[in-house]
């Protein structure tokens, strides 16, 4: 587990302006969920998160330590994206393997994780297949595999169930759930789904056009929506 502290945290591609002073504070082993329209730079905070994207003002911290200028590999912190990006020509056991081959991690190990999360994942028996052989809900888990052999003490989801059909999405909000409490980790979930939101989430953080509007816990929000914003958001009859 890991706190992860966001502190005044800017984006401007060019002279776009598209995060604008964001603080946001996640405790240990807390399933943050960051809701907003499409557009609010939702995605962008993640990427800062991950280090993918720079940061062009403020601070990330990830268990007190500040990691702006962190690898993305040395972060801890591993990503799971809505359109999956398995690679078609690896077997599902290569896709969880592959980027801990990258990492030099040592052939037995690998083994021992890829063993591991699929065990976790309910993916034994499909680790000889390909990415086309596989339902959504499966390329999903292998998605989250490739996240887990990695041990991260952070998870951080891009509105990962968006492509799967209503039914397979409640059943997997279930599992990313479980998996969080198991593996003990820190989650940052993006959605755009309130329902997504408020069943999941131990602190929603409602956002727009690069600004929190609000953060708290789901009930705190339904109760006590700041402005109307947040309240439609929410759902509430505010
Ligand atoms: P969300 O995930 O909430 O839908 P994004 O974080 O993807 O929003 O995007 C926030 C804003 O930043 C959008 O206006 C988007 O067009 C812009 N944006 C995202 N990435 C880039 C980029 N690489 N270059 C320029 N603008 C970008
Ligand atoms: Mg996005």
């Amino acid at each position: 587990m890991a706190s992860v502290q966001i502190r005044g945290i800017q984006k401007a591609f060019g002279s776009t302006q598209v995060i604008r002073g964001v603080d946001i504070d996640i405790p240990d082993g807390q399933f943050a969920v960051l809701v907003g329209p499409s557009g609010c730079g939702k995605s962008t905070l993640l990427r800062m998160l991950a280090g993918l994207e720079e940061i062009t003002d403020g601070e990330i911290a990830i268990d007190g330590r500040v990691v702006n200028n962190v690898q993305p590999k040395e972060r801890d912190i591993a990503m799971v994206f809505q359109n999956y990006a398995l690679y078609p020509h690896m077997t599902v056991r290569d896709n969880m393997a592959f980027s801990l081959m990258l990492a030099k991690v040592d052939k037995s190990a690998i083994a021992e994780r890829v063993k591991r999360a699929a065990d976790i994942l309910g993916l034994g028996e499909l680790l000889e297949r390909y990415p086309r052989q596989l339902s959504g809900g499966q390329r999903q888990r292998v998605a989250m595999g490739r996240a887990i052999v990695r041990n991260p003490q952070v998870f951080l989801f891009d509105e990962p169930l968006s492509n799967l059909d209503a039914k397979l999405r409640v059943q997997m909000r279930a599992e990313i759930k479980e998996l969080h409490q198991r593996l003990k980790t820190t989650s940052v979930y993006v959605t755009h789904d309130q329902i997504e939101a408020m069943t999941m989430a131990d602190q929603i953080v409602v956002m727009r056009d690069g600004r929190v509007e609000q953060r708290g816990r789901p009930l705190d929000l339904y109760d006590n929506p700041a402005n109307l914003f947040v309240a439609g958001f929410i759902g509430s009859p505010a």
